[in-house]
């Protein structure tokens, strides 16, 4: 226990990292190897107010929301969110975060001022992998698996990520959402950069 990452309380950080489908297991590790301990939210029990932040997978956007609705996580997380739980999403993740979805009205956790289009390469570019800068920490590798993009931003959000003229990463508050799936790689700067986000906001 002594070498986990400890919140303003002293406690260790506790991340939340929804665990209903997608690539969960991925970010859990890349936080054990920041030395945080992940907490899976399966069901609504998993899910206490006492979170220091969570993280929202990638999967698959629309099954993602019909679960957190049939499970009842869907209002604990969005009131959380919304009154200021540190959250990061990847891929569906920003797809869930987003007032507009393109043709299907708001995310499942409407907080980013931004209006996203879901599978926005295409067939041809479905997937793909890049590299490129992301504000505040530099070149990054980034692995697109059916993806979105941001198509507009308004309001308060702030642009970290462009790739091929398209926005890939946003900040809003204390949420960060990028269109690619950073715990696909070998990189733990995205995740560190989140956790330092959590514990500077605690300050
Ligand atoms: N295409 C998925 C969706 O629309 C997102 C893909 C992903 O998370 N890798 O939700």
């Amino acid at each position: 226990m002594e070498n986990k990452k400890l919140n303003a309380a002293g406690a260790p950080l506790k991340i939340g990292v929804l665990a209903l489908q997608g690539a969960f297991i991925e970010h859990c590790n890349m936080l054990r190897k920041l030395d945080v301990e992940p907490i899976e939210i399966r069901r609504r029990v998993d899910f206490s107010d006492n979170l220091d932040g969570l993280i929202i997978p990638g999967g698959e956007s629309t099954v993602m929301a019909k679960l957190l609705y049939e499970l009842e996580l869907l209002n604990p997380i969005k009131d959380a969110i919304a009154n200021g739980l540190p959250t990061f999403g990847t891929c569906a993740g920003l797809i869930l975060l987003s007032r507009q979805i393109e043709g299907a009205g708001e995310g499942a956790f409407p907080v980013l001022d931004v209006v996203t289009r879901r599978n926005a390469y295409g067939r041809q570019l479905g997937s793909f992998k890049t590299t490129s800068q992301f504000h505040g920490i530099g070149e990054i590798e980034m692995v697109f698996i059916r993806a979105p993009y941001v198509s507009e931003v308004y309001g308060q959000a702030r642009v970290l990520a462009v790739v091929n003229e398209k926005v890939v990463a946003v900040e809003q508050g204390k949420v960060i959402a990028v269109a690619f799936h950073p715990e696909l790689t070998e990189d733990t700067r995205l995740h560190e950069y989140f956790v330092k986000m959590i514990v500077n906001c605690q300050l």
